[in-house]
């Protein structure tokens, strides 16, 4: 199964709408993987993380379908991740949507809240329903099982991380956090993950409250590795880059190849 990575930017995108520095200027100038919008992804044909204001140009941009889609993961809501209102072109009159379709939206409460302010009318009138996710749940989405975990990021919008199982891979979708919390690194002992998406906010910065930056990716990545929760082959790969930390693709993957560390870019295709 596939897992895309649709958008790589912080909450403003890269380039920003209104910024003129000079890495917003230089990544208009070369296109391609210095143009990032802001995190989603899709996993396999019915199950996708977050829904940020570029959910939509991304199925437009990577040729993605989401009319199966039967399971929206939500790490939390600030608006760069939980931007809910295309939700509501749901509703009968605005899509023909494919018979039987359900779309459960899982999230914390204030996810549930933002997305009952948009909606402003019975879930069911747009074959959607919303499940309220704690942390260490494991929620069954058939092809899939995903356990959200606390997030070092936002405490008041309390933020999770995903582990996502699919066959035998374990995944980690592991935007927006600053250095994981005890509770995090102990449940992810042993995991052995393939892959984990790590925030990177700061580019080659060193800081890791709230968001991370460059050394603190790398010993995330050591400390996973100790613990047993990644291999030597796992996939480490930095993500949700803000242009205020003004590194270009080219730089940051300068920066980070001599760790093994992969950068992602929008459309990034991981194999699982
Ligand atoms: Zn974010
Ligand atoms: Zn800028
Ligand atoms: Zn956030």
């Amino acid at each position: 199964m596939d897992l895309t990575v649709l958008g790589t930017a912080a909450a403003e995108a890269w380039p920003a709408p209104f910024c003129v520095c000079e890495a917003c200027r230089e990544a208009a100038r070369r296109g391609g993987k210095d143009l990032r919008r802001r995190a989603n992804y899709q996993l396999g044909t019915d199950i996708h993380i977050d829904w940020g204001p570029d959910a939509y140009h991304c199925m437009l941009a990577f040729g993605i379908d989401y009319s199966p889609l039967r399971h929206l993961l939500v790490t939390h809501p600030h608006q760069d991740h939980w931007t809910p209102v295309d939700l509501l072109w749901r509703r009968r009159g605005f899509a023909k949507l494919p018979e039987e379709s359900q779309l459960t939206v899982y999230g914390n409460a204030l996810v549930g809240e933002r997305l009952r302010q948009t909606v402003r009318a019975p879930l069911s009138e747009l074959s959607m329903d919303y499940r309220h996710i704690r942390e260490f749940e494991r929620l069954d989405l058939g092809s899939a099982v995903a356990t959200p975990l606390p997030a070092s990021h936002a405490p008041e919008e309390g933020a999770f991380i995903f582990l996502i199982e699919v066959g035998g891979s374990r995944v980690l979708i592991g935007h927006d956090t600053g250095w994981f919390p005890e509770a995090t690194w102990e449940y992810l002992a042993g995991a052995g993950m393939s892959v984990a998406l790590l925030d990177c906010t700061y580019g080659t910065a060193d800081r890791r409250e709230g968001h991370m930056g460059g050394q603190g990716v790398i010993d995330t990545m050591r400390a996973l590795q100790e613990i047993g929760a990644a291999t030597d082959n796992s996939r480490i790969i930095a993500t949700h880059f803000s242009h205020n930390c003004l590194s270009l693709h080219d730089e940051l993957l300068r920066f980070f190849s001599p760790h093994g560390i992969e950068c992602a870019f929008d459309g990034m295709r991981i194999s699982l």
